[in-house]
């Protein structure tokens, strides 16, 4: 079976780790290239995250990264770079894995809008507003004071949106949230969050965002951190993670969910589930709880869908 991934943090393992390295099977890589094989992912989002180890991140440290994307993911002879509608379809009718470039928090743009149409030149299709907290555009839901959208952020996302580079709501406020869907005119993700209803941490979903996302037909990446799944617990097993798929199926969400898992942005992992090598085991836990159809579109068919009105032609 097919699979998509909306998110993981491999980019930021082998910046900080250069030893490291994309086409090997490393134990510290949950997302290699034999790993991603070894599933059957199809395709799989790469973020740019600049670790916290970066006291000033810069414009610099985002090409750094991009540099190393292509260095090591894209030059890949089993992997082609997804920029366009018509990458996805070569991707398809090859045995290639399709990467796709993703940025996680605005925070090193600076409110330079040039910085933005460099990155989308890059191949840059996805931007996360913000990681955990405040940045220059709007505020993280790990943020005290729990604001919204700063004047910039506002005109920053009208930006986006004309630009036609996709807006991916985890991690930002829930008042950011908001603001967004009353500014905001195009489908929207949340590459990796699950539902606060099963698990209440601020990091996930309320109903009414998980419907928001629904109405606007965009996608919820449901994701595989052990914390976001069950936070009772310290062993989680897959089973946890069918809770939030059944919960956003229950709103309404069947078309509009897929996966981000969060690999190699994680340090504890849901039983089973260690690397991106895995997904093997998901996919036996939900083909015993749903319908063939379902699953295909779980793992593949509702993000693909979803990309292929979003990306460029
Ligand atoms: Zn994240």
């Amino acid at each position: 079976m097919r699979i998509m991934d909306g998110h993981c943090d491999a980019l930021t393992k082998l910046y900080v780790n250069p030893k490291l390295e994309f086409g090997r099977e490393e134990q510290e890589l949950d997302v290699s290239y034999p790993r991603l094989k070894h599933a059957g992912v199809k395709v799989q989002c790469f973020a740019i995250y600049l670790s916290d180890s970066i006291q000033q991140p810069t414009f610099e440290h985002i090409l750094q990264m991009v540099d190393l994307f292509y260095r090591q993911i894209g030059r890949h002879p089993g992997m082609h770079v997804i920029q366009t509608t018509e990458d996805w379809h070569l991707v398809e009718a090859s045995e290639r894995i399709g990467a796709i470039l993703t940025l996680e928090g605005l925070d090193a743009l600076a409110g330079n809008m040039m910085h933005v149409r460099i990155l989308q030149q890059l191949g840059v299709r996805s931007i996360g507003l913000t990681w955990n907290y405040a940045n220059w555009a709007a505020d993280g839901v790990m943020e005290p004071r729990k604001g919204g959208f700063t004047r910039k952020g506002k005109q920053m996302l009208k930006d986006l949106e004309t630009m036609g580079i996709i807006v991916d709501v985890s991690h930002l406020s829930t008042t950011a949230f908001w603001e967004m869907v009353e500014l905001y005119n195009k489908p929207f993700i949340a590459s990796h969050s699950n539902a606060q209803k099963i698990c209440p941490h601020p990091r996930n979903l309320s109903d009414e965002q998980i419907k928001a996302i629904i109405q606007c037909k965009g996608t919820i990446g449901i994701t595989f951190v052990p914390y976001f799944v069950d936070s009772a617990n310290l062993t989680v097993p897959i089973s946890a993670l069918l809770k939030h798929i059944d919960h956003v199926c229950s709103l309404g969400g069947e078309g509009q969910l897929g996966f981000g898992s969060d690999f190699d942005g994680i340090e504890q992992w849901i039983k089973g589930l260690r690397h991106v090598g895995q997904y093997e085991n998901i996919i036996e836990a939900l083909c015993k709880n749903y319908r063939e159809s379902q699953v295909e579109a779980f793992l593949y068919g509702n993000w693909r869908n979803f990309m292929l009105t979003s990306l460029p032609k």
